[in-house]
This record gives structure tokens, C-alpha cells and sequence, in this order.
């Protein structure tokens, strides 16, 4: 059935389920427990689940932090009327440093340009400008080198206004692989980062690497905070996560998935055999066909490697792909499906009556990770939390 809160003119919409998020969380806080901050990353319009529906519920939750990846993720985030403390992980140009700092966001630096802007907003403001220092430990992003330290400490020292007040890495690889030798060497890294910003006299209160494969296989990497992102959509980071949980003798935590995105039928029509569908004539019919148009394609995020392999639930039944996946729209084999109506809703991503349909699965299908196929889904799409 569709939801009720659903405006009938919406041809395709993502639901959020709210007690699978809130479950998630429990896990997640349950690991890093109290006073380790929970930061749950709300980049790419939370994973595709919704920047502002999810940033709400993890409020209500009692989360400690939100990441983002862009200044303008944060300004939509306090005009939602968020409260949360929000540190920006990703690229803020110089002439934007101002309005992070005014409007209290935790800066990710690593270039000494930051800092300058910085100190500059900071005084002019009679603000303090909280900034995390990312620091290279091997994953060859963000970050600045160990010995360049103390230039950065140099640059904010006897500055009223400006704290270095975290330390932060992130993992190069930690979800790819059981092997976690590359890891514990960036750890290693972080750690001789720890000692030299010591030295230098900066006292951190953020100290964070873990992501969520992190958090999920190795409590060493929490220090003050960690960084979940996927994990907190109900989402493995990857099939060697999982196999390493169980490896080290603890069956991963249920993590259940928060995302479906459904849409229904537009049109239904009988088809005839040996009859060519879609651009390309890529799917010839074998026999008397009866296909459903759906109104959504690679524009709202329906990946086109879909094309003739991917397939949706309509009445809990596996209707497949024929065709290539256009920009607008879909055509979808109902032929075996009883009673299929116009207007029939379609599961494309999540549960429907009998069967499911996994990021995973999707993301096999197109020689990708979960990551890619739920934060692509089109912004324009509404999100609506069940
Ligand atoms: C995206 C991101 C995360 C979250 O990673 P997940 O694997 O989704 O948990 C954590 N830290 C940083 C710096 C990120 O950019």
C-alpha cells in the first residue's frame, strides 16, 4: 500500500524508516559508548536518505555530532532548524571561511590558507574558530604531514580566537579487505601525530578516525568521537567488514536498512512476440508480453547499467528489466504477475511484500558499492519518513 503521508502526484518517492534508523544508532552508541561523540555523516543528502528527515531524527536521537561535506550542507542544516554541533569534512574555499566560523561549524583544515582565513574571521568576528586538523596517515587525501605540525600549531599559537581542537585521519583501507595490516599502520601514524601535536602544546578535545567499518571491527580507533556513515543507514561497508566481524568471533550487529524508493505503474500494455523494447532494440520479446512503464530512469538515479538485468517487485513478485533504463523511465516485464493494475506500486530499492531488493544486490548488478547506488538517488525525490 502506499503511504498515506504520500501526495498522490508523486510519481516516485524514497521512504525512511524511522525506527530501522533509530535502531541502527543503538547499535552504533551501544559500541561507542558514552563519553565517546557519536558523529553521524549526513554527506550527499545522507546517503540519499534525506539531509534534513535523517539530521532530525539523529537530533531526536541524542547524537552528539553531524558531518557534512560542504558549507552549504550546513547553513540547509541550521536553517532546518538543527541545533547540533556540525563539523564540515570536506572543502571549504577561503572566502567561505568567514561564514563557517560565524555561524559556529567545526572546520576540517589542512591547508595553511585555512588557518589564515580563519584567524582573520575569528578576529573580526569576536568568534572562535573550532578546526580539526586532518592529518596524513597514508590514505594520500586530506591531510598534512606530521612534520608540518608545527607550523600549524606555530600559526594558531596565542591566537584568542582560533583552536586546533581535533586531530582527525580517515582509513585508506579498512573496509576492502580483511587484512588490516594497512590500517594498524595508519593507526600507528595517527598516534606519533597524537605525541607531536602534544609536544606542540595542542590540547585536543576531538580526537576521531573511525568510520564505520572502523567502529564496527576495532574499538582502538574511537579516541574521542567516531564518524559513522553507511553503518547508520543500516548499511555494510562491504562484504569483508562483515567477514572480518565474524572472524574475530563477533557476528556483526543486525544493521537494518532505512531506504526504499518506490514509484508505480504509468502504463500497462500487451506486447506481442518478437517485438524489439526500448533504445538500442536491445530486448526482443520471445512471446506475448505484458509490460509496465515506470516513470523513473537514470536521471532520479536508476543506475542505466540496470539496462536489461535489473529488476523491481510489483506485488511481491520479481518483475525484470527490458531494455535499456532511459532518463525518465523504465519498462518492466509483468507478464507472470496476476491482477497487475495501473497505478500498482513498484519497489525498485528495499522491502516489498515477500521479497527484497538490496543496495548490495543492486550494486552487484552494477559493478559498484551500496555507497554509490543509495546516494545517488535524485535529490528531487521526496523523502518521507514512515
Ligand atoms: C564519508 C566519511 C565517513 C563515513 O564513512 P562510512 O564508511 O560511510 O562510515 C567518515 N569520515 C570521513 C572523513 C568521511 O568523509
Amino acid at each position: 500500500m502506499p503511504s498515506k503521508k504520500v501526495k498522490l502526484q508523486h510519481a516516485t518517492w524514497v521512504e525512511i524508516n524511522q525506527q530501522a534508523y533509530q535502531h541502527n544508532l543503538r547499535i552504533f552508541r551501544k559500541l561507542a559508548k558514552k563519553p565517546v561523540k557519536l558523529l553521524v555523516v549526513v554527506k550527499a543528502n545522507a546517503y540519499g536518505h534525506g539531509l534534513k528527515e535523517i539530521s532530525c531524527l539523529a537530533e531526536e536521537a541524542g547524537v552528539d555530532f553531524l558531518g557534512v561535506n560542504a558549507l552549504f550542507e550546513a547553513e540547509a542544516l541550521r536553517q532546518a532548524g538543527i541545533k547540533l554541533p556540525i563539523l564540515i569534512l570536506g572543502y571549504v574555499p577561503e572566502e567561505d571561511v568567514r561564514i563557517a566560523v560565524r555561524n559556529g561549524f567545526h572546520l576540517t583544515v589542512y591547508t595553511p590558507e585555512t588557518v589564515e582565513a580563519s584567524k582573520k574571521a575569528a578576529k573580526g568576528l569576536n568568534k572562535t574558530a573550532w578546526l580539526h586538523l586532518k592529518v596524513e596517515t597514508g590514505t594520500y587525501r586530506q591531510g598534512v604531514h606530521l612534520e608540518d605540525i608545527r607550523r600549524y600549531a606555530e600559526m594558531v599559537a596565542g591566537v584568542k580566537h582560533v583552536r586546533i581542537a581535533g586531530l582527525s585521519t580517515h582509513f585508506a583501507n579498512i573496509e576492502d579487505t580483511t587484512d588490516h595490516s594497512f590500517a594498524e599502520y595508519q593507526l600507528r601514524n595517527y598516534l606519533a601525530a597524537l605525541e607531536e601535536c602534544k609536544r606542540q602544546g595542542l590540547k585536543l578535545r576531538y580526537r576521531h578516525t573511525a568510520c564505520t567499518a572502523a567502529t564496527l571491527l576495532f574499538p582502538r580507533t574511537y579516541f574521542d568521537m567516531v564518524r559513522v556513515g553507511i553503518g547508520s543507514y543500516g548499511l555494510w561497508p562491504s562484504k569483508q567488514t562483515y567477514l572480518s566481524s565474524v572472524l574475530e568471533g563477533k557476528p556483526g550487529p543486525a544493521l537494518k536498512p532505512v531506504l526504499s524508493w518506490k514509484t508505480r505503474i504509468a502504463q500497462l500494455k500487451t506486447v506481442a512476440p518478437d517485438t524489439f523494447m526500448g533504445y538500442g532494440c536491445t530486448y526482443r520479446t520471445t512471446h506475448e508480453t505484458k509490460m509496465a512503464v515506470l516513470p523513473v530512469g537514470y536521471y532520479d538515479g536508476y543506475d542505466r547499467r540496470l539496462s536489461n538485468i535489473g529488476y523491481v517487485l510489483i506485488r511481491g513478485k520479481r518483475a525484470p528489466v527490458r531494455g535499456r533504463v532511459c532518463m525518465n523511465m523504465i519498462m518492466v516485464d509483468v507478464t507472470h504477475i496476476p491482477d497487475v493494475s495501473l497505478r500498482d506500486e513498484a519497489v525498485l530499492l528495499g522491502n516489498g511484500d515477500s521479497d527484497r531488493i538490496s543496495a548490495e544486490d543492486l550494486a552487484s548488478l552494477c559493478h559498484t558499492i551500496n555507497y554509490e547506488i543509495v546516494s545517488r538517488i535524485a535529490l528531487d525525490i521526496p523523502r518521507v519518513v514512515v
